[in-house]
């Protein structure tokens, strides 16, 4: 259940982070719009509109808010664009850019965070479709994208993911295998040529290989 108070919550957060330098209001609407708190264990409700990383379970965690809002602003999305997320996580992420109008396809290599996605997400609302797979791979069978957001630090930029996006598409990356990333955006200028921008310090729990069934 969403309420006023919650929504005021959210008003509240949407400030914070917008004070951080969030300026899509697009990105910042979105965020209004999810109802964080319901991604939490009844009993950490009241971690739900501070802006902190929150573990979920499985040795994950939902990114904190300035984060997802940091990393959907520099994918600009258009509506009706396809999405490939990889790390979905608490599903959080996913919803923001259902908010945003993206067509969502987001994959998550654990399946307890799978499970619990693919039945949270479509009970709030949200339409978009849900894997079970390595991100590394990406999905080579629903590309092109014109997006793709990676939600967890890559030691480097995966090759497979970059042959699934679109002519112009891009794809926004935390790089670095030890404990803090550099926020990245590649635009895939042609079909051999990338281009790639930095865009400051982050912290995300790694992408690793394979399945954890
Ligand atoms: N987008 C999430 C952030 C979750 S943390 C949210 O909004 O809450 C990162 C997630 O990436 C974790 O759930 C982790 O299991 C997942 N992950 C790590 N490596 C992966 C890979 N190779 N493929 C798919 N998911 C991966």
């Amino acid at each position: 259940m969403d309420s006023f108070r919650h929504k005021g919550l959210r008003n509240r957060l949407v400030k914070e982070i917008s004070n951080k330098g969030i300026q899509d209001g697009k990105v910042l609407s979105a965020i209004g719009a999810v109802p964080r708190h319901m991604f939490f264990e009844s009993s950490f409700i009241q971690f739900a509109y501070q802006d902190k990383a929150f573990p979920i379970g499985a040795g994950q965690t939902i990114s904190q808010p300035y984060t997802v809002a940091f990393q959907s602003e520099l994918l600009e999305v258009l509506p009706g664009q396809k999405v490939l997320e990889v790390g979905t996580g608490s599903g959080y992420q996913a919803a923001v850019l259902c908010e945003l109008g993206a067509k969502v396809y987001t994959i998550e290599r654990q399946r307890e965070l799978y499970v619990k996605c693919s039945k949270l997400l479509p009970k709030m609302g949200y339409k978009l479709r849900f894997f079970l797979g390595d991100g590394y791979k990406g999905l080579p069978q629903f590309g092109l994208f014109d997006r793709i957001i990676v939600t967890a630090g890559a030691p480097q930029i995966p090759e497979d993911l970059l042959t699934q996006l679109s002519l112009g598409g891009m794809m926004v990356i935390p790089l670095g295998g030890g404990e803090v990333q550099v926020m990245t955006r590649i635009t895939r200028e042609s079909e051999t040529a990338f281009s790639q921008e930095e865009f400051g310090h982050f912290a995300f729990v790694p992408m690793l290989k394979g399945i954890v069934k």
